[in-house]
Parts: structure tokens; sequence; C-alpha cells
């Protein structure tokens, strides 16, 4: 199956000192491929635990496809993924576990249409987490507070903005107090007014210390935020930098033209 058999063997001691070097996620060689097209190629990056990482790039470049990589929504063909450590692309992963440490928000929310704020954020925790509903609706009370939507337990996510939704996407993801948060492009769907409140919500996420990587194509976002900026394109990493340098000084014509177009 996939890159199980030999990304599994050997590499004494690397799940140890990834775990003690601070790398929170390590992404080792990826290759993807659809059909025959190569969507990632060799892609290899590390982010440091209590980092912000965002990931820049055109469309159908393989931002997604890397995120989804991370919580096996996607499986790599070749290379590995370690969270913490621990290779999460090797035979025998207990996927559900690895989910349960690895939150997403994703651009249009993806909710639970027939279930109020309260049980969209409650269900996880407890159908996998086998959490009592008093504690999983203690826990959830709190996020929701922390993103501002106290009060709106039991509204549906069609009685809500589209920020609104974005919160309950993100309290629901933080109430399983993950290791790593993805966002792909969590504020395109969004009414222009409602962007700003998101990014906030992102912003103090990241200050409060959580790793986060981050597709976004808001680059005021990436360069107040992001200790690391890597832009890809056509399946490749192309630059990796602190954002100052990547922005102001880019190192190939494929980001200057990039940040031609989008700045
Ligand atoms: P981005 O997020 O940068 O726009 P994606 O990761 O979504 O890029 O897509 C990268 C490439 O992979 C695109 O050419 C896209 O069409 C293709 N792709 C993504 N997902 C699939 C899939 N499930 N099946 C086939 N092709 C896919
Ligand atoms: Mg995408």
């Amino acid at each position: 199956r996939g890159s199980g058999g030999c990304a599994a063997s050997g590499r004494e001691g690397a799940p140890m000192s990834d775990a003690a070097n601070g790398v929170a996620v390590r992404f080792e060689q990826v290759t993807k491929r659809y059909g025959a097209t190569e969507v990632l190629s060799e892609i290899s990056l590390d982010v440091r635990r209590g980092s912000t990482t965002c990931i820049i790039g055109p469309s159908g470049s393989g931002k997604s496809t890397l995120l989804r990589c991370t919580n096996l929504l996607a499986r790599p063909d070749e290379g590995r993924v370690l969270i913490d450590g621990v290779d999460i692309t090797g035979p025998g992963t207990d996927v559900d576990a690895m989910r349960a440490r690895v939150g997403m928000v994703f651009q249009h929310f993806h909710l639970f249409s027939h279930l109020d704020v309260m049980d969209n954020v409650t269900l996880a925790l407890r159908r996998v987490r086998r959490m009592a509903r008093e504690e999983a609706e203690a826990r959830a009370v709190a996020q929701l507070r922390a993103v501002g939507l106290e009060g709106l337990e039991r509204r549906r996510p069609a009685e809500l903005s589209g920020g609104q939704q974005q919160r309950v996407a993100i309290a629901r993801a933080l109430a399983m107090e993950p290791a790593v948060m993805l966002f792909d492009e969590a504020t395109s769907a969004l009414d222009p007014e409602l962007v700003k409140g998101i990014l906030n919500v992102m912003r103090d996420l990241a200050l409060s210390g959580m790793t986060m990587l981050v597709v976004t194509h808001e680059m005021r976002f990436a360069r107040e935020v992001a200790g690391e900026v890597v832009f890809m394109d056509r399946g490749r990493i192309v630059e990796t930098g602190a954002p100052d340098r990547l922005f102001d000084h880019p190192g190939t014509a494929r980001l200057q033209q990039f940040l031609d177009q989008v700045l």
C-alpha cells in the first residue's frame, strides 16, 4: 500500500529527534500522483512546534493536496509525513487517533448542516474521544466563547453568517486539542467584511503558540503572522523563507511573477 513499506524501515532515531528538536510536522520527500499527473513532487518541509507556516502559490500548485497529506485525506505515494516524530504514513496508523491530533479548517466550512452549533462542536469529542455529553458541552461552550459565538449554541449553520460558520469550524477543531491546525483558504469564501474577523481569530491562535499550516491568499496575514512562508508552484516548493525576505526580495522569477499578480 503506497508509501508504507519502504518508509517504515530503518531511519533509527528519527522519531525521538523530531520530538526533541521541536519539529511538529515533517514532510520527507512527499510525492503524490493522481493517475499519471504528479501533483506533489518530493516535498520536504519542517514546521516547528508553535510556529505558523504559510503556503502560497497559484491555483493548482498542490497546496490543498499537501495539507490533505497532513491528515491523510490524501495519501502520499512516496515519502513520509511525521507528526511529532510519528510517521503517520506508515502501516498500522490509527487514522482516527491521528486526525484527532490534526485540526483542519476548510474554505467552505464543512459543518454538519443538520446539526446545531453545539452538536457540531461536540460530535467528535463524543464519538472519537468518547467524552461524556456534559464534559463535551462544557468544553464546547468555552471554545465557542473564545471565538466569539457565545449564545449561538442552538443555531443551525444555515442560520449563521459565513464568518460565524467558520468560527464554528475553528471551535470544533480546537475542541479536540489538536497538536497542529491546518487552514485551507479559510477566508476565501467569506464576504469581504467578514475576512478580517477570521484572520484575527487565526492570528490570536498563532500568537497563543498553536502550530499552524496555513494556505492563504492573504499576503498581509502571511507577512505579519508567518514565521516561514513557502511558495509552491506545480507541485514543488520553489522558495521558502522569512516573510520579509520572500516578499521583499523574491529569489526566483516565478515568485516575482506570482507576487506581481496578487500584490
Ligand atoms: P491548490 O490547492 O494549490 O489549488 P490542489 O492541491 O487542489 O492545488 O491541486 C493540485 C492538482 O492536483 C490540480 O491539478 C488538481 O486538479 C489535482 N487534483 C487535486 N485533487 C485531485 C483528485 N482528488 N483527483 C485528481 N486530481 C486532483
Ligand atoms: Mg486549494
